[in-house]
């Protein structure tokens, strides 16, 4: 498949010079995850002058959403990733081979890229009764790991499932399924958890790695600082209602149909480190659980997703008030004659606004209300 793509391209896009479009995706990339430009422009070096990050990825104990996600970013596009950005030298689902084949594949990318490759992992490990749930040309997935992980020089677990077991773990976990870092641990393991990940938190390690040669700042659990160190709250366009107390209280209430707060849905946002609500997904605004209408099910985290109950509530971490509360009874100092006329014409047209939007707000809450959204005031 990749020798098709390849000769069906030709070095000019639409006019693009092939230059100036890889320019535009590495900075689109990079742009994804919060780098500065300046790296966007070593990455279109790196790349042109042939060194391009090769990467051997192993599915084990997996959906293949992992893999659906990255071949729906559209900056860089599928192929522009694969030909131009990054060498993927082994991919079960995307092989053209199979079989002997394709393992013979993987083990000569091992002995070709040795100390050059990334191995990346989606899928969680059975490591029960020595492995045998998961079993690839014969070969357990301990074993695949084995082969593969010595000559590796950057290790990535993507998805929940690799990076702490996901829903094959889930109680009773009869296979023992559990993350790449539950069995290589004296080496990093970069974890991109998430139901699915992110493709751009991928894609930002894999091109820093490549560029800079270095891995991202990671957190105690191994996931990149850049995309999970700060709660969906934290940033959630929902957020004014939180602090507002506007909660909706059922699906399809007033409140939920007005883009309140899911909280009481059982959002899971608040106990939740991921960029999802200002990364969305398939490259398509508001294509994220809450964008959407449907509470965070706090898929990053181990101790949450497939653990706790879709409408149960969570702890609300790291609350963080509203920097400025507004007063009640506010000082309002002396106004000279002069400002009031002034004042008096402008205020001559905000009255007219604020009346409609205040009858506006009436009209939200009569229907809320009447929908059986909640709106308290205790936040
Ligand atoms: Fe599928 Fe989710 Fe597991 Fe990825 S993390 S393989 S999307 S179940
Ligand atoms: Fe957004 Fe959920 Fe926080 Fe509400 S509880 S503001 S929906 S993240």
């Amino acid at each position: 498949m990749l020798d098709l793509l390849a000769r069906s391209r030709s070095h000019e896009y639409e006019g693009i010079a092939r230059r100036d479009f890889l320019k535009s995706a590495c900075l689109l990339a990079a742009a994804a995850v919060g780098m500065p430009s300046e790296l966007a422009a070593r990455m279109v070096q790196e790349v042109e002058a042939g060194r391009k990050p090769t990467v051997i990825w192993l599915s084990f104990q997996e959906c293949t959403g992992c893999t659906e996600t990255l071949l729906r970013t559209s900056s860089p596009q599928l192929d522009e990733l694969l030909l131009d950005l990054i060498n993927l030298a082994y991919h079960e689902t995307l092989l053209a081979a199979a079989g002997h084949q394709a393992e013979a594949a993987r083990m000569a990318a091992i002995e070709e890229y040795a100390g050059e490759y990334i191995m990346v992992v989606d899928g969680s490990i059975p490591t029960a009764d020595n492995g045998i749930y998961c079993m690839i040309g014969g070969k357990t997935a301990l074993e695949i790991i084995e082969e593969t992980a010595p000559n590796a020089a950057a290790l990535i677990a993507i998805g929940s499932c690799s990076a702490w077991g996901g829903i094959p773990s889930s109680p009773p976990n009869p296979t023992g399924a559990v993350g790449l870092n539950e069995i290589i641990t004296d080496r990093p393991v970069v974890t991109i958890p998430g139901c699915p990940p992110n493709p751009y938190n991928f894609l930002g390690t894999v091109l820093q790695y490549a560029t800079l040669g270095t891995l991202p700042e990671l957190d105690e659990k191994g996931r990149p600082t850049f995309a999970y160190g700060r709660t969906i709250h934290e940033h959630c366009p929902r957020r004014a209602h939180f602090d507002a107390g506007r909660f909706a209280q059922r699906y399809g209430d007033a409140g939920h149909r007005l883009g309140w707060c899911l909280y009481e849905l059982g959002c899971k946002g608040p106990s939740t480190y991921a960029n999802c609500s200002v990364q969305h997904f398939n490259d398509v605004p508001d294509a994220w659980p809450i964008g959407i209408g449907h509470p965070c099910y706090g898929c990053t985290e181990e101790d949450i997703a497939f653990k706790v109950p879709l409408h149960a509530t969570t702890e609300i971490n790291d609350p963080t008030p509203p920097r400025i509360f507004p007063p009640i009874t506010p000082d309002r100092p002396g106004i000279s004659p002069l400002a009031t006329g002034v004042a008096g014409a402008v205020l001559g047209g905000a009255a007219g606004a604020a009346i409609m939007a205040s009858n506006k707000l009436s009209d939200d809450d009569a229907e809320a209300d009447d929908g059986s959204g909640s709106a308290r005031t205790e936040g």
